[in-house]
């Protein structure tokens, strides 16, 4: 299964494309723990050194596994090319020093996660590479941002924790006007929940840590696109290193080909809980794309095949009444990962987004009062009940 995999569906290709048997004929992918291989003659180790002959030569460059799992994202997210990582922020990384110079300007989103604002501000900075920082929803604010030197648009959607959804098909048209690259971090939604390349983006990221793994297990990334633009960013992965460790991709490997059944469980418990929530005396507002509530409701049912499964809500008497949901819970995880079997809490106000100042945290909607949710794959009624006790404590 290679040339043709677009004719089949995602959840087909998450389970066989990029498949490659070795000469003992497994049926399950092999994990090949080895840092380099060897060549028959020194002529042929000459050919491959100097890209005459494909084929490995040390696993900083290429690994067989890995290979196995860049051509399956690659054929499920509809992609030339792609480039996995050691883990989701290599990947930025990875794009950003795979396409920018010096003196060049990126337009982020303004709900980034916040490794991803960290190495924009501290780090690319450092190198001559400034952001500017606009609405996730406004495409307006795109357009009045971009500079003669914008070369990056970067967002990620939905945004978390407030689940805001960007219109990637109306900011790539702003890219593209202005001569930009458009990168969308899709690990909220993975290639089942969303196709961000179809709807115009240049680019796309993944952290495969979270859903592509699914069980919590390793981290790893991923950076997609054309050959063109994967040149930039294979060449700086090759020579500096952050590259995914052939056991890394096994897990992910295995970890995809329940994907769609996973990704289709977490939406559909995420949605109930989402209703079961709105209908709380103690909830005050839920954030969720699958509600007919959310503003970008429409839009996120167009972009999207489902709401996905983070829900975020705010609970009225702020951080007290947060924090004694939080502390009432006997089975859900309190911790900030996310796509896991296990359900997740968190609150983002003291934990994930406690370092940027309260008046950054009140502009960007996140309240004392919310909580994030990761919906796992347990049965919802314990999850709601596992809430319920903090809620009307
Ligand atoms: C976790 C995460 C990342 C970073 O991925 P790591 O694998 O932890 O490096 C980037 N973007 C989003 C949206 C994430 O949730």
């Amino acid at each position: 299964m290679n040339e043709k995999d677009q004719q089949y569906q995602p959840e087909t290709l998450a389970i066989r494309a990029g498949s490659v048997q070795s000469q003992f004929h497994e049926h399950s992918e092999a994990l090949f723990l080895t840092s380099s291989f060897t060549f028959d003659n020194a002529a042929q180790a000459a050919r491959r050194f100097i890209g005459e002959e494909p084929g490995n030569i040390y696993a900083r460059f290429t690994n067989p596994t890995v290979t196995m799992f860049e051509e399956r994202l690659a054929a499920m997210e509809g992609a030339e090319q792609c480039v996995a990582t050691a883990s989701g922020m290599s990947a930025i990384l990875a794009c950003v020093m795979g396409v920018l110079k010096a003196g060049d300007h990126i337009v982020a989103s303004r709900s980034l996660f916040g490794a991803t604002v960290n190495l924009f501000n501290n780090i690319i900075k450092k190198f001559g590479v400034e952001t500017t920082y606009v609405s996730a929803t406004d495409v307006a604010e795109w357009q009045a941002a971009v500079r003669p030197n914008t070369k990056l648009f970067f967002l990620e959607t939905p945004s978390n924790p407030l689940t805001e959804v960007s219109d990637i098909a109306a900011i790539a048209a702003v890219a593209k006007g202005c001569g930009a690259l458009l990168v969308v971090d899709n690990c909220f939604c993975t290639p089942i929940l969303q196709k961000p390349l179809e709807l115009g983006a240049d680019i796309v990221i993944h952290s495969a840590t979270k859903y592509l793994d699914g069980q919590g297990r390793v981290l790893g990334g991923a950076v997609l696109g054309s050959r063109k633009n994967m040149e930039g960013v294979y060449g700086f992965l090759r020579t500096a290193g952050p590259t995914m460790s052939a056991f890394n991709a096994w897990i992910f490997l295995k970890g995809m080909e329940t994907l769609k059944i996973r990704m289709d469980a977490h939406s559909a418990g995420a949605l109930e809980l989402a209703r079961w929530l709105e209908a709380q005396p103690g909830v005050a507002r839920v954030f969720y794309p699958g509600l007919p509530s959310h503003p970008q409701h429409e839009l996120a049912m167009r972009q999207q095949k489902t709401g996905g499964g983070i829900v975020s809500f705010e609970v009225k008497g702020g951080k007290d009444a947060a924090w004694r949901v939080i502390d009432n819970t006997k089975m859900i995880s309190i911790t900030a990962n996310l796509g896991d079997t296990r359900t997740t809490i968190t609150h983002p106000a003291s934990t994930t987004h406690a370092r940027i100042t309260p008046e950054a945290r009140a502009a960007a909607g996140i309240t004392d009062g919310l909580i994030r949710i990761a919906v796992g794959l347990e049965a919802v009624v314990d999850i709601q009940n596992d809430l319920a006790r903090g809620l009307v404590a």
